[in-house]
């Protein structure tokens, strides 16, 4: 029996074997006999795409000619180059309905009005796929675009928003200035917000540090949301919380270890996906570099798709320390939530025999042999491996942070690349 999936999915492989000179050349030069794939499961006899492919062969991943392209867009290039996606009229549609469905996975509905703290230029994708996605839900939009949390709040006591999209650390920045003009957050017409860009989740689902400061302030419902501008396609949490749901007729997603095999259950692997119903710029077991666990436990919300784990971390930046494996997200968990460490900057670089080694810089609240005793104990207690620790001034370390005036914190140093 052939599914809608396998359908949609072996449509999509004679369109780009068709229209897209970078996947032709993939399948020739692999000598990929296309009608072998028939369940999904086939796939896997299929190459893999990288970050890499899109960036040098960028114009060889369209699929249509330039007059039937709707819009320009861009990722962020926060990891080298920045890639042109280019979506059609139908695309434009698509990611619509994709971030309809995401609304109303997180409980929205036409009754909601959505207060957007998030950039609408710039090339983003993100936002006008809010924009066009609470439209299609028929709710209200306030277009108030990013920062100014004077201007947020003002907004917020006039039109009476119930939803906020923002990114969580902002949301801190609310409350923060709330608390500054005296205006009491749980006064508001604000019921919850989605969050995008940052995990408010720790591995094992229960709120982390961000998302427990929000919520200790502001009694809002927070949801979490993955998406990425290459798969045109979000994993959205329902009020559950258990992870962000995949839109199953929109995308297919495989995590994959280092190899290219399947991950089971709980295991981390690569978010890897194929994109469903794209005619600009499809993609074929993309490799997005975010790593992630799955689940198909059936979830409270009755929905029975997989469901993705907050992003433990990126691909490139992975510590394989003393044989465990590491991701940045989880050491600033740790530090964060250790109150003898004011801050911090994570190191890693590889030893005379190519091995990471892990030097966390950090400035401790107190300069004593007991505070130095509890931060090794306690490190050893959540690692089980003991780093290497050299102790700064606050000011010492802000000049590691800020090098060349940057504006954001550098909280994490991979020095491996130097070595090897
Ligand atoms: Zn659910």
């Amino acid at each position: 029996m052939t599914t809608l999936r396998e359908r949609k999915l072996r449509e999509l492989l004679a369109y780009t074997a068709q229209n897209s000179p970078f996947y032709r050349d993939l399948f020739d030069r692999n000598r990929i006999d296309l009608s072998r794939v028939r369940s999904l499961d086939d796939l896997a006899i299929l190459p893999t795409t990288t970050k890499e492919d899109l960036q040098r062969r960028n114009d060889d991943f369209l699929c249509v000619s330039r007059d039937r392209i709707a819009e320009y867009t861009t990722t962020s290039g926060t990891l080298g180059r920045p890639v042109t996606i280019a979506l059609t009229t139908a695309d434009l549609d698509r990611l619509a309905y994709n971030e309809y469905l995401s609304f109303r996975c997180a409980d929205g509905t036409s009754a909601d009005t959505y207060q957007l703290m998030l950039t609408l230029d710039r090339q983003f994708m993100a936002g006008i796929a809010y924009y066009s996605g609470i439209r299609r839900l028929g709710a209200g939009v306030i277009r108030v675009g990013p920062g100014v949390p004077a201007l947020q709040w003002e907004t917020i006591r006039r039109l009476k928003p119930t939803v906020l999209v923002a990114v969580p650390s902002f949301l801190l920045k609310l409350i923060r200035h709330a608390k500054d003009y005296r205006i009491d957050p749980n006064d508001s017409s604000v019921r919850s917000a989605i969050c995008i860009g940052e995990n408010i989740r720790q591995a094992d689902l229960s709120l982390n540090i961000l998302g427990k400061k929000i919520t200790e302030s502001w009694n809002i419902r927070l949801y979490s949301t993955y998406a990425s501008t290459e798969m045109q396609t979000a994993f959205t949490e329902c009020g559950e919380g258990r992870g962000g749901h995949l839109q199953p007729e929109l995308l297919i997603v495989e995590l994959l270890d280092e190899q290219d095999r399947k991950v089971g259950p709980g295991v981390p692997g690569e978010v890897t996906v194929t994109t469903l119903g794209i005619e600009g710029m499809p993609l074929i077991r993309y490799k997005t570099g975010d790593i992630c666990t799955w689940s198909d436990e059936p979830c409270g919300c009755g929905r029975t798709s997989l469901r993705l784990s907050p992003i433990i971390g990126r691909r490139q930046q992975m510590i394989k320390f003393k044989g465990t494996t590491l991701y940045p997200p989880a050491l600033f968990e740790l530090l964060n939530e250790m109150e003898e460490i004011v801050d911090f900057v994570v190191e890693v670089y590889s030893n005379e025999i190519g091995l990471d080694e892990i030097l966390l810089h950090l400035v401790p609240a107190s300069r004593t042999e007991e505070g130095d005793h509890r931060i090794r104990a306690y490190l050893q207690a959540r690692l089980r491996v003991s780093p290497q620790i050299n102790y700064h001034s606050l000011a010492d370390l802000q000049s590691m942070q800020f090098p060349e005036a940057g504006r954001k914190a550098i909280k994490f140093l991979d020095r491996r690349s130097e070595y090897k």
